[in-house]
């Protein structure tokens, strides 16, 4: 008889925890999953794929506008948010489906039911069932953090975002991260009238100086009001159900709705990690070493409850690591060097590596390459929208160390890209491989002489 009911009891059935406990299950381990709110974690429900699903929804608003200087009169479209809302909520159920599958088609026991550690072998289900593991994962992933502030009841997340039951006229959206950069776009582009307020001078901090100031100029251009070095002070409910908010200088603004986006911290409340000596940081993230390991030492964790790159793609790799490495008996180190990212605003960025400012501060000569345009379709089109693509490059090896780009399917393009930087092509790589013409891509291999600095 083994000692423990299983040999490995997920907590949290997101991105991160659903593969690692079906990989985990497929390589033999017997393994339990326990989640209390939705299959396939904040990516599939309040997140990634919703997300993107909006983003396709906002950016017709573009194309319709695109279309006339083809030929074609799209008349005057109208959106109709129930619609859309329904079509995705649809899409959503399909999905979780799809991931409740893939736990039972690899024999996984998954119960429904909050999961708290009771001690480092034991685990509650709803404090009633407990079961008995040899190790546990957690895979609690993140929620938003809520700035404080008074009235800050009013605000919602976008965990709410992406169930509004009609979009307000007009919206004031808090942060300069991704969230807030893509419900930005989001809403402007559904015909919100859109404010961004960000508490430094400009957003995106962490991204390529160039790309923040293209995204800045390019959202702007799309009508989004964008106030920086601007703090929310307070937050009151006019009689009217809208929301006044009063910004630390003095200056005021009515609103249909506020929507804060300032970043998410580690879900760690209420899974008893009281009981068990897990060491945590100072805003309750777990700490784990290279083998995801706690301080505890049959206790792992991953994922955003790591807090340290939140990513769908970064868990289920780390997912995949762990798993591996525990139950295929492959060491397995997780690579956190050249994870490419995009943030889905309109344009969309792509970036992958070092920005120009990291590569200074790390390699003694650096080139850049920039190519700023017009892409062709807007030759016709007559939108304004201008495209960046930009390499960074280490003059000395000539390796390329940063990739980046704002533009029209960014997000795709640069996918490409990490591959080269990962497998450590030069710029003279870059130049030797032929474009595809005409697109917008083939501006990272023709890229010939480097900027002035
Ligand atoms: P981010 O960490 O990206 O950005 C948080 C933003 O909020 C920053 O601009 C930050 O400012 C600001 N902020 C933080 N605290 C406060 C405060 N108290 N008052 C006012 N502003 C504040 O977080 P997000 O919420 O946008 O997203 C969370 C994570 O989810 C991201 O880091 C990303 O990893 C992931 N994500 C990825 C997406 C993608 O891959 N496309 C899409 C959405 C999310 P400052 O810079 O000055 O600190």
């Amino acid at each position: 008889m083994p000692e423990y009911d299983f040999d490995l009891f997920v907590m949290g059935v997101g991105s991160g925890g659903v593969r690692a406990a079906r990989m985990s299950a497929t390589w033999g381990a017997r393994v339990a999953t326990a989640e209390d709110r939705y299959m396939g974690g904040t990516c599939v429900n309040v997140g990634c794929v919703p997300k993107k699903l909006f983003v396709t929804a906002a950016h017709y608003h573009h194309d319709f506008n695109d279309s006339r200087g083809f030929g074609w009169n799209p008349g005057s479209p109208t959106f109709h948010w129930p619609t859309l809302l329904e079509n995705k909520n649809q899409e959503i159920s399909r999905l979780n489906g799809i991931y409740k599958g893939l736990l039972d088609n690899a024999g996984v026991t998954h119960f429904d039911g909050r999961a708290r550690i009771v001690d480092p072998h034991h685990v509650s289900i709803d404090h009633d069932r407990v079961i008995s593991t040899e190790k546990i994962l957690i895979a609690t992933g993140g929620w938003p953090t809520i700035p404080d502030f008074p009235g800050n009841e009013h605000v919602i997340t976008s965990n709410e975002a992406f169930y509004l039951e009609q979009l307000p006229k007009d919206v004031l959206v808090v942060g300069g991260g991704y969230i807030a950069v893509e419900f930005a776009g989001i809403y402007a582009g559904l015909g919100v009238e859109t404010h961004l307020s960000y508490r430094g001078p400009l957003f995106l901090r962490g991204f390529d100086q160039d790309i923040r100031e293209t995204v800045r100029d390019e959202l702007i251009k799309k009508d989004i009001n964008l106030h920086f070095d601007s703090v929310v002070a307070a937050v009151e409910k006019t009689p009217d159900e809208r929301y006044r908010v009063r910004f630390t200088d003095g200056t005021e603004m009515t609103v249909g709705l506020i929507m804060v986006a300032t970043g998410r911290s580690p879900s760690v409340h209420d899974i008893g990690l009281e009981n068990v000596a897990v060491e945590t940081r100072e805003n309750g993230a777990i700490v784990v070493n290279d083998a995801f390991q706690t301080s505890v030492p049959n206790i792992f964790a991953l994922g955003d409850v790591t807090d340290r790159i939140q990513l769908t793609p970064v868990a289920i790799a780390e997912a995949m690591a762990f798993a591996r490495s525990q139950f295929l008996n492959e060491p397995t180190m997780m690579d956190y060097d050249h994870i490419a990212t995009a943030v889905f605003c309109q344009p969309n960025i792509g970036t992958v590596g070092l920005t120009e400012e990291e590569a200074r501060e790390q390699y003694a000569n650096v080139k850049v390459f920039r190519s700023s345009f017009r892409a062709l379709k807007h030759t016709l089109s007559g939108s304004d929208e201008r495209t960046l693509m930009k390499l960074v490059v280490d003059a000395d090896s000539d390796r390329v160390v940063g990739a980046h780009m704002v533009g029209e399917d960014a997000g795709e393009i640069i996918q490409g890209l990490a591959v080269a930087l990962k497998a450590g092509a030069t710029k003279s790589v870059f130049d030797a491989t032929v474009g595809i013409h005409p697109t917008t891509a083939e501006e990272f291999v023709t890229m010939r002489e480097p900027v002035e600095v």
